[in-house]
């Protein structure tokens, strides 16, 4: 297991899901965190679990925001060397409805909002030879999903982002990577499965039937398992390893 003593890792959108059981794996392994998103309730609630868990409220889409929680946290707790861009989130309808507001509110989180919560690192990681930065991707960055256009779109963008920065950063100690899961259980999986139910005559068990379907090994991922995936990809050993789009899906993409 990596030891990460010694670092500062951001987390965003670690009040939750996702974000949370990464904050808490990094954590565990000797960082510090700090986690952001909207909310400070749940933020709070993560860092009350667990030593070294920092709360920071921001919104990624605001880069002002950013700027300060870098500011704020930096100051507090040393340079940020690992940045996880987890904050995200999803709705769904068909292309043919797509409002201009869900398209533009889309692309902020998940794409815009990923870079304004890298780009604060750069120039200190460059400048201290040594960064891992992990975008929190999908499947949907890797192929095409039905009724989910801004969303497949922003991630496809993320990899590209991620490739681009891993292009810029090569020759100074940091690597770039994504991971990208499939359905995953967090309350956005939970989200899907309501709006399912709602807008078909599908209960619940037959709406998270129709998801499990779509991955081979007929589950769900867990939150831990991503988790354990960045905690790799933030440690020394993996210092080779830059540019890649990791799905984490069971076989869900080949
Ligand atoms: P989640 O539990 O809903 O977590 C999303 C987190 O992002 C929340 O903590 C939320 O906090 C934060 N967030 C949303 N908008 C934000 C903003 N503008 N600024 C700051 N924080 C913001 O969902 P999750 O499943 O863990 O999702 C985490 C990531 O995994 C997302 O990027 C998602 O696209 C990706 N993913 C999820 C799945 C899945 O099936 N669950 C599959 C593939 C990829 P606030 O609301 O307090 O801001």
């Amino acid at each position: 297991m990596a030891t990460l003593t010694g670092q500062h890792a951001l987390v965003t959108g670690g009040g939750s899901g996702i974000g949370a059981a990464i904050a808490m794996t990094l954590a565990q392994a000797g960082a510090m965190v700090t986690i952001c998103g909207r909310r400070r309730e749940p933020l709070a609630a993560i860092a009350a679990q667990q030593a070294g868990i920092f709360a920071e409220p921001a919104d990624v889409t605001d880069r002002d925001a950013m700027i300060h929680l870098y500011k704020q946290a930096e100051t507090a707790r040393g340079p940020f060397s690992i940045v996880v861009a987890n904050a995200g989130g999803a709705k769904s309808a068909p292309a043919e409805d797509v409002t201009a507001q869900m398209w533009n509110d889309t692309l902020n989180v998940n794409l815009t909002g990923a870079f304004f919560s890298v780009q604060p690192a750069l120039a200190g990681l460059r400048a201290r030879g040594f960064g891992r930065i992990v975008f929190i991707a999908s499947t949907a960055g890797l192929r095409g999903a039905a009724y989910v256009a801004p969303y497949v779109a922003a991630k496809h963008g993320v990899i590209g982002l991620m490739r681009a920065l891993a292009a810029e950063t090569v020759k100074h100690g940091i690597t770039v990577n994504a991971v990208c899961p499939g359905y995953t259980e967090t309350p956005m999986l939970e989200g899907a499965i309501a709006h399912i139910v709602a807008t078909t005559k599908r209960d619940a068990a037959a709406a998270r039937a129709a998801l499990t379907s779509k991955n081979p090994q007929g589950r769900f991922i867990t939150p831990a398992e991503v988790a354990a995936a960045v905690l790799w990809l933030c440690g020394e050993a993996t210092a080779g390893i830059t540019g890649q789009a990791i799905a984490i899906s069971g076989g869900e993409t080949w």
